[in-house]
């Protein structure tokens, strides 16, 4: 590691790798910090059918991988550790790790989102295998089955009207008897005739074995405490995700959901630092937008390099 890192890139998921990419390929010998999962949401991807390119579809944990090997052989550099502190008051940013302390001229902050769990049973022993926050990564796989779709906001709207160009049945529950969604979404749903909702519901667990997958969810209506059971093969979580920005709360500009706000050249509110990915984005959260905003970001940090290095560092 060098005293001063010209480009430090937190994240290795599909921004992260994208922005080492970037700024590799500008000789800039980035150092991505992976963070705790390699290979980002994607990792958890069976498959993914819709990234350009690859007309057959590849697994999630292969993009990443050809995505790394990339990266490394444009000459990123990569470390395994999860920073726990930074400081970007003062320039150059101190970041510290698990394992080392290191000072960056620029940061990209790819540290992604993490869907919301229940944190109930069955969810995580059927995870990737019949439960999922991903409707887009892996509705295909129920064709003619029936599915439940957990939430009442925009995202569980649109999951749920998606989901219907497989599933024969979309049950949406949500734990109250108002959903959250914008009254478009929610009329979209409503017009479906294959969604169907269920209020003031909460999914008590995930029924199935191990041989054959998931059969149902058991719920309880929160008015009559009465149990019953809803048959299905799939059940994606769309309770919201959680930007992982706990380490920049107060030094960098962020929503009123804990989203890094970001602007077109995907800068950050603190000169010098950039982000990409799903850290600052709620709306799309793909695979292919996360890339772009990453090389956008290396970019951006490339030319504030140039910049600096002709003007010096730029005063606040
Ligand atoms: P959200 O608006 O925060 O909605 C989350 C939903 O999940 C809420 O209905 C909430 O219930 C429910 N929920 C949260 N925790 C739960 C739990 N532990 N158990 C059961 N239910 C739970 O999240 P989102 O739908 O992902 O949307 C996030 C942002 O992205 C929003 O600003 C949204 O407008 C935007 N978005 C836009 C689009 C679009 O325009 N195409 C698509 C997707 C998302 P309560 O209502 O009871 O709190």
């Amino acid at each position: 590691m060098s005293d001063v890192e010209k480009v430090v890139v937190l994240g290795s998921g599909c921004a992260g790798y994208t922005a080492a990419i970037y700024t590799a390929r500008a000789t800039l010998s980035p150092l991505l910090i992976s963070g705790t999962m390699e290979g980002g949401q994607l990792s958890l991807t069976s498959e993914i059918e819709n990234y350009p390119g690859f007309p057959e579809g590849l697994g999630g944990m292969e993009l990443m991988d050809q995505m790394k090997k990339q990266a490394i052989r444009f000459g990123a550099r990569f470390v395994n550790d999860y920073i726990k502190k930074v400081d970007l008051t003062k320039h150059p940013f101190t970041l510290w790790g698990q394992e080392n302390e290191i000072k960056a001229e620029t940061l990209i902050v790819c540290t992604g989102a993490s869907a919301k769990k229940l944190g109930i049973e069955g969810e995580e022993k059927f995870f990737g295998r019949g439960v999922s926050t991903c409707a887009t990564c892996d509705g295909f796989f129920y064709k003619e089955k029936e599915v439940v779709v957990v939430g009442g906001g925009d995202s569980a709207m649109e999951e749920g009207t998606f989901l219907t160009k497989f599933a024969s049945k979309v049950t949406i529950i949500h734990r109250r008897d108002k959903l959250r969604a914008s009254k478009i979404m929610q009329q979209r749903a409503f017009d479906n005739p294959k969604v169907a909702f269920q209020y003031n519901s909460i999914v008590l667990d995930v029924l199935g074995d191990e041989k054959t997958g998931v059969r149902g969810a058991r719920v309880k209506d929160s008015k009559t405490d009465e149990v019953t059971e809803i048959p299905c093969t799939g059940l994606f979580l769309a309770i919201g995700h959680v930007p992982n920005t706990d380490i920049f709360k107060g030094q960098l500009g962020m929503d009123e959901n804990g989203f890094i706000v970001t602007d077109r050249l995907q800068a950050c509110s603190v000169p010098g630092v950039f982000a990409g990915g799903d850290v600052q984005d709620h709306v799309f959260k793909q695979a292919i937008t996360a890339a772009g905003t990453g090389c956008a970001a290396a970019m951006s940090a490339e030319k504030f390099l140039t910049k600096m290095e002709s003007e010096g560092y730029p005063r606040r």
